[in-house]
């Protein structure tokens, strides 16, 4: 069977699977560059790996206290080495990023204190974590207040807002990487940089904290490359690399990471404490297969942006700019835009093929929700996933793919949903 009926017998229509490839064709240049870059970070894991002599008796779990445990203490040594930090927490115990980026908030803010996001609004569940939206156990429950500064009209950081934002209360900065459920740019390591640069020249003890979730590995450095005092993400996204079942990491300051240790689990116990029972080895294999795993999802994203932008609709970032996380949004305008592109996305997962996912109210966010998820690991967006809010502008956002092939044919499948309802008209 060649390929073009092999696609056909799951479902792909000849003129869906022709215009796919016309379009792939186009990226050669593109993909070798994502390649390249998998090269470099494949190299820079494998040397952390090397440099902290991970052996198979790292893979042993422990249970109870979990005290000495080796695998966990070494692979936070990796973890630090390759993002060059000085210290890690990478941890089954953080529950997903939102806890991630809770922790290291609520461990180095003090009653008084005042936190200011320079990058806009942060990430929606985060608005209860630091009680935008009003939430038990927020941050202002506490009495630490917020402020915050957007991203000027073209994107860039409004320096002169950020400037009068800072005063004697301001402790930490938090900065976004990625766009989150924002039709905004992702913001590139070089000008996270930047910000912080100046924000250190008016403030140098005000920590900054940069939301990692979906940009490890997109680049060849990180924030903590660039003076970010903490980075803080989710494994369930690009650094677990699809392996690992769950959990959370914090990178950064030694002093800020051990903080963050004494509130994740309590004081005085801190990183002592922690079983990491049988995972261990997913986090390894995970994070040793996360640079190629980030870039086949990378291609998927360039692709759906390619197909997309050429049909008419609103893609971000655009089929040709450089790529700084692995979400592609796509605006289609109405709700059944959205619900069909995730139901294609859906239909092509190995997990759950079957299932129709729907709009629900999910926790922490302030609209319906819809996702489709078709993943080995529940609510993985490394792995082939969508969502999108039902709330103008109606935009989807797409991400992950274990593998490039993969994800090209969930975009396929997504297409062909789209054209079938007569949403996308295929030239
Ligand atoms: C996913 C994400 C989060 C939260 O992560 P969860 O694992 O879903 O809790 C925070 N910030 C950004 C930018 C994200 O993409």
């Amino acid at each position: 069977m060649n390929l073009e009926t092999m696609y056909g017998s799951m479902g792909i229509s000849k003129e869906v699977y022709a215009y796919g490839q016309k379009i792939e064709k186009e990226l050669k240049e593109r993909f070798a560059a994502i390649d390249e870059n998998a090269e470099y970070n494949q190299l820079k894991v494998v040397y952390a790996m090397q440099k902290h002599r991970v052996s198979d008796i790292h893979f042993a779990g422990t249970s109870g206290y979990g005290y000495n445990d080796l695998g966990r203490d070494t692979l936070e040594e990796v973890y630090a080495e390759a993002f060059h930090a000085e210290a890690a927490l990478v941890r089954p115990q953080i529950a997903c990023g939102t806890h991630a980026l809770s922790v290291a908030l609520a461990a180095n803010l003090r009653p008084g204190d005042e936190l200011l996001a320079v990058s806009g609004k942060p990430y929606d569940t985060l608005e209860e974590v630091i009680g935008i939206r009003p939430s038990s156990g927020s941050l202002a429950e506490y009495g630490i207040t917020y402020r915050q500064v957007d991203l000027r009209s073209d994107d860039s950081f409004d320096l002169e807002g950020i400037q009068k934002a800072m005063n004697e209360r301001t402790k930490m900065v938090h900065i976004q990487r990625s766009k989150g459920y924002q039709t905004r740019r992702t913001l590139s390591v070089a000008d996270i940089g930047e910000v912080i640069a100046y924000i250190k020249s008016i403030n140098p003890e005000v920590i900054c904290l940069v939301d990692n979730c979906y940009g490890e590995f997109v680049e060849r450095i990180e924030p903590t490359d660039v003076g970010a005092d903490l980075c803080a993400g989710s494994l369930i996204k690009n650094p677990g690399g699809g392996l690992a079942p769950a959990g959370g990491y914090i990178v950064g300051k030694e002093a800020y990471v051990e903080n963050c240790a004494y509130r994740l689990t309590s004081p005085g116990l801190g990183k002592e404490v922690g079983a990491t029972f049988g995972v261990m080895q997913s986090f390894y294999q995970g994070f040793f297969l996360a640079p190629a795993v980030t870039a086949g999802a990378l291609k998927g994203a360039v692709f759906a942006a390619n197909i997309y932008e050429r049909l008419g609709f609103d893609v971000l970032p655009n089929g040709r700019e450089s790529r700084h996380d692995i979400i592609q949004a796509i605006t289609f305008g109405t709700p059944e835009g959205v619900i069909e592109f995730c139901r294609g996305i859906q239909a092509a997962a190995p997990v759950d093929s079957f299932a129709e996912p729907e709009p629900w109210a999910m926790p922490g966010y302030d609209s319906d929700v819809i996702m489709a998820a078709g993943a080995f690991v529940q609510g993985s967006s490394i792995e082939l996933s969508a969502d999108g809010p039902i709330k103008p502008p109606y935009a989807v956002y797409f991400q992950g793919g274990l593998t490039w092939e993969h994800a090209k044919f969930g975009i396929l499948k997504s297409l062909q949903k789209l054209s079938d309802a007569g949403i996308a008209k295929i030239p």
